[in-house]
């Protein structure tokens, strides 16, 4: 008798044991508040990726209007203006309205660019060439301006040629070999040509 009651104390003894995790875990994990929280961070992580995507597209929108503006052909017959003083030296009396007129419009850009309104780095990646070439004439302009106005008007052109001129890429444009240093391409060898 007294050893059925040992046996039986036993058994509960070990059966509450057995149990006891299993219960604690129960009351562990709260399954339906784990599901509501996998479900919200799921939903915040679509909509991260929409407001990412939906960024990326106003700035590829953004720089395409710019690329339209600066790419517009009186506006590039007014960069020619610039060159055409950066390689002479000076601006002729003709071409000063013209200058005058490129450096506005540039200033624009770069003040947009500063506002964030397009990607500085992106301007500076398709433009650091030609922005290099404008300091000379960029200079000669504030000169001849100084006669009349003692301020610089194109502040932002200037922090952006600034930025031009130091700015650092791997593309080939910048590492590559410079058009006088490629092979030529005699007709005789051109593909296409009968
Ligand atoms: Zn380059």
């Amino acid at each position: 008798m007294g050893r059925d009651v040992a046996e039986a104390t036993l058994g509960e003894s070990c059966a509450s044991f057995d149990d006891s995790p299993q219960l604690e875990a129960e009351h562990l994990v709260d399954w339906p508040t784990v599901i509501n929280l996998a479900i919200a961070l799921t939903a915040l992580g679509i909509s991260l990726a929409a407001f990412r995507s939906g960024i990326r597209q106003q700035r590829s929108a953004a720089f395409t209007r710019t690329q339209e503006f600066l790419l517009d052909a009186d506006l590039q017959a007014a960069r020619a203006t610039v060159y055409r003083a950066e390689i002479h030296g000076t601006i002729s009396e003709n071409d000063f309205s013209q200058v005058m007129r490129a450096f506005a419009t540039f200033d624009t850009v770069a003040g947009m660019a500063r506002r964030g309104a397009v990607n500085r780095n992106w301007i500076l990646d398709e433009w650091h060439h030609q922005l290099r070439r404008m300091r000379k004439p960029f200079e000669l302009a504030l000169a001849r301006r100084a006669q009349w106005h003692d301020f610089n008007p194109w502040c932002d052109l200037d922090d952006l040629i600034r930025d031009a001129e130091i700015y650092a890429t791997s593309r080939p444009c910048c590492v590559g070999p410079t058009l006088s240093e490629r092979r030529t391409v005699t007709p005789a060898s051109s593909p296409g040509v009968v």
